[in-house]
């Protein structure tokens, strides 16, 4: 009997097919263009378009607004899939972006927006951080006041990824600077083509995940239609990103997993292969208890995500759960990851060698969708 985590309890026929079909996409379109985009910071513009003629983007969101209408279980494969090839790719933003207008948009607003986005054709970003505020979002300084049926908007964002082809950004701002606390924020959604005022600043220069851009951007007295509200009435932007959370949350904890196994695997081939003292690495006992603790840890988390997975598909996710994988899967990935490296000796720090850039694509995991201090806040405050 195998110790291999059994297939995950949420797959079926239809998802092992996509599954396929996904694998076989980014090994042909995405794979072989990697240095390219590394070297470049940020995806060929027309991946976007590629992705969503092969079905990766929107895959979970219904059919009546293009896109695939699957579930979240079809976006967890896009995002293990992904993982698996080693491809930081920015369709996890575009469907968040997307869960934000199909949860609190118009009717209108999810025919004008989403099927684009299903095609590729509008590459999605959200707009939250600022210099000044990333944990304590209440404290961003963006506005937008009223002028007749339009907001004007004024401030700057930074860290956003998918940052340079934006073409639909969902945007914190304060709605009512006047006043403190959650009721002071709204989210706007900006068409940024030809959007005087707006502009992309640097692409940042990060540590890892270098084939997916992250850039600033800057709204000076920018001009967008009051419709773009997202929601009934200002003052709810803080209330809509916290009920969002979970989806951004267990997303993170899904590729963490999927990266997980695949350091895992590659160590063990590595360790197998490599011979020292006149015998492969695998032969010595430390190599062994390393990576029976390795292995052992990705099937707990294998075991927690899919938990939280069948959750979030029966609708129960709640955001502490949520938190918690998103705060324990991280930090375990980082932790199994810096084993592997170990293991892999010099070349695990050589760049060419894909562990070395595991290493460095997983850092930020645990500081992006929420640091995992404040997933450790929320935990601590349903006690
Ligand atoms: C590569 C990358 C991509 C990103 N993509 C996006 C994006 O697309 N859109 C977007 O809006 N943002 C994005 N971000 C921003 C990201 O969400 C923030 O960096 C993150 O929320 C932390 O905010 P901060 O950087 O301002 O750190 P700070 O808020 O200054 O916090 C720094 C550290 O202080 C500690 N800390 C903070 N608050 C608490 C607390 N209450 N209790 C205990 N410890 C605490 C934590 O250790 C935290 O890491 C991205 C960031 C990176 C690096």
């Amino acid at each position: 009997m195998s110790s291999a985590p059994a297939e995950s309890m949420w797959m079926t026929d239809e998802l092992r097919l996509y599954r396929a079909s996904v694998r076989q996409f980014i090994a042909k379109e995405f794979a072989p263009n990697q240095a390219r985009w590394r070297e470049q910071h940020r995806p060929d513009p027309e991946a976007w378009t590629a992705a969503g003629r092969a079905g990766l983007l929107l895959p979970d969101v219904p059919e009546a607004y293009g896109g695939g209408g699957g579930t979240f279980a079809s976006e967890a494969v896009v995002l293990e899939e992904l993982a698996d090839a080693g491809v930081p790719f920015g369709s996890n933003v575009q469907s968040i972006v997307a869960h934000y207008i199909l949860a609190y948009g118009s009717e209108a607003q999810k025919q004008a927006w989403l099927p684009g986005m299903a095609r590729g054709e509008s590459v999605g970003a959200i707009g939250m951080t600022e210099p000044a505020a990333g944990s304590d979002l209440l404290g961003i300084k963006t506005t937008a006041r009223r002028d007749g049926d339009h907001y004007v908007i004024n401030g700057s964002k930074t860290f956003i990824g998918n940052g340079t082809h934006a073409s639909l950004v969902c945007l914190a701002v304060k709605t009512n600077p006047a006043i403190s606390g959650p009721r002071a924020l709204s989210l706007i959604v900006v068409e940024t083509k030809d959007l005087p005022g707006y502009s992309v600043g640097r692409t940042l220069e990060k540590v890892g995940r270098h084939g997916q851009d992250t850039c600033e951007l800057f709204f000076d007295e920018v001009r967008v239609p009051t419709s773009n509200l997202l929601g009934l009435g200002e003052g709810r932007g803080f209330s809509q990103m916290v009920a969002n959370l979970p989806y951004e949350r267990i997303s993170v904890g899904v590729g963490a997993v999927a990266t997980t196994e695949r350091a895992v695997a590659l160590t063990v081939k590595h360790v197998k292969e490599r011979v020292a003292f006149g015998k492969p690495l695998m032969e010595l006992q430390n190599t062994r208890f390393k990576l029976a603790e390795c292995t052992t840890e990705a099937h707990v988390g294998r075991v927690f995500v899919d938990d939280c997975i069948r959750r979030f598909l029966a609708g129960q996710l709640d955001p502490v759960t949520a938190a918690m994988a998103k705060y324990w899967l991280t930090d375990l990935q980082c932790r199994v990851i810096d084993e592997c490296v170990q293991l892999h000796g010099g070349y695990g720090y050589m760049t060419e060698y894909p562990i070395a850039r595991m290493w460095t694509d997983s850092r930020v995991e645990r500081i992006y969708a929420g640091a995992n201090e404040i997933m450790k806040e929320v935990i601590g405050a349903s006690l």
